[in-house]
């Protein structure tokens, strides 16, 4: 699926249900992301190394190794309890909104001021109640789309978008693609 197609099926899924979401908007951007494709993070790498100059690539390389360390230190499942401000938001938008991760596509909210606070909470029992609900709603949706188009194309794994990267880096550096 192109991500043409792949935003029309959610389209379609979420069948005209309210949505605030634009690039530009930002708070569902400081969290682990994970990729089951890896053409989607070879499509993500190539337009970042396209879009930005040498040393603003050569930070951003930085930045996902270093991010990529972190999180193997403390294990995935820990680590997105955390705040990781993603190395493709660049002054406030996304670098690659057109070839944006799947898991990224597939969360709507009608309320950026939750999802605001969502991003600023400690923890999820510091969010009101009915934070709380349309948190819930948000990421079950979310999820859903995400097993529903992965059952619609081919799977090379679950990773996190950090470690994608780096191993595209990697095999980069190694003449492979
Ligand atoms: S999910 Fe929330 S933070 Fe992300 S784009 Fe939509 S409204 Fe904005
Ligand atoms: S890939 Fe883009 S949309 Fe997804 S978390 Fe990173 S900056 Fe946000």
């Amino acid at each position: 699926m192109t991500p043409d197609e792949i935003d029309r099926f959610i389209t379609r899924a979420i069948a005209g249900e309210p949505a605030a979401c634009a690039r530009g908007c930002h708070w569902c951007c400081h969290q682990l992301v994970v990729l089951t494709c890896r053409e989607d993070a070879r499509a993500i790498l190539d337009a970042a190394r396209a879009r930005l100059d040498t040393a603003g690539f050569t930070a951003f390389e930085t930045q996902v190794r270093e991010q990529a360390a972190a999180i193997a230190a403390l294990g995935h499942d820990v680590a997105q309890a955390g705040r990781w401000t993603c190395p493709l938001l660049r002054d406030g938008a996304c670098l690659v909104y057109d070839l944006r991760p799947v898991a990224c596509r597939s969360v709507f909210s009608p309320d950026p001021e939750c999802c605001r606070a969502m991003m600023e909470a400690d923890d999820f029992g510091a969010l009101t109640p009915a934070q709380q609900a349309l948190a819930t709603r948000i990421g079950e949706r979310s999820f859903r789309l995400q097993i529903a188009i992965n059952d619609r194309r081919p799977v090379d794994g679950a990773k996190e978008l950090r470690q994608w990267l780096v191993e595209l880096l990697d095999a980069g550096r190694n003449g492979e693609r």
